[in-house]
């Protein structure tokens, strides 16, 4: 399915909801956690709509770590990872795919 009216990510690429983007193409947005787990965390997405990695078509996936490395370098993050969560048990709660870019700052650093 190329997009779901139900879906708040496919909201968010359309612009019906607000979002702080960071990038997009034709294929790939990219935007800021609303609930970051640390600064600088951010979640890149496909703009077609699937629930799961397994239901995206391999072209719509090919842009989505070249996108998030230029995010990890752009936060200059050194240490960080890159969380992709598929179904509930797997703690994913929005269905639609989307890789979550989470800087990890040393302690004296945390939030701020
Ligand atoms: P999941 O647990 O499904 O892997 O993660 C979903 C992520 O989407 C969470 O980190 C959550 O904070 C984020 N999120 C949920 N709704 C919104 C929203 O409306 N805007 C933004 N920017 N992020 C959202
Ligand atoms: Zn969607």
């Amino acid at each position: 399915m190329a997009s779901s009216a139900s879906c708040i990510f496919c909201k968010i690429i359309k612009g019906d909801i607000p979002s702080f983007k960071l990038y997009e193409s034709a294929r790939v947005y990219a935007f800021m956690d609303i609930q970051p787990l640390s600064r600088g965390h951010a979640l890149v997405i496909p703009k077609f709509h699937g629930a799961k990695l397994t239901d995206i078509p391999d072209e719509d996936l090919t842009e989505i770590l070249p996108v998030a490395k230029k995010i990890a370098q752009a936060t200059g993050a050194k240490d960080f990872n890159i969380l992709q969560n598929n179904g509930r048990i797997a703690h994913q709660v929005v269905d639609h795919v989307h890789f979550h870019m989470i800087p990890k700052p040393n302690e004296e650093e945390g939030m701020s």
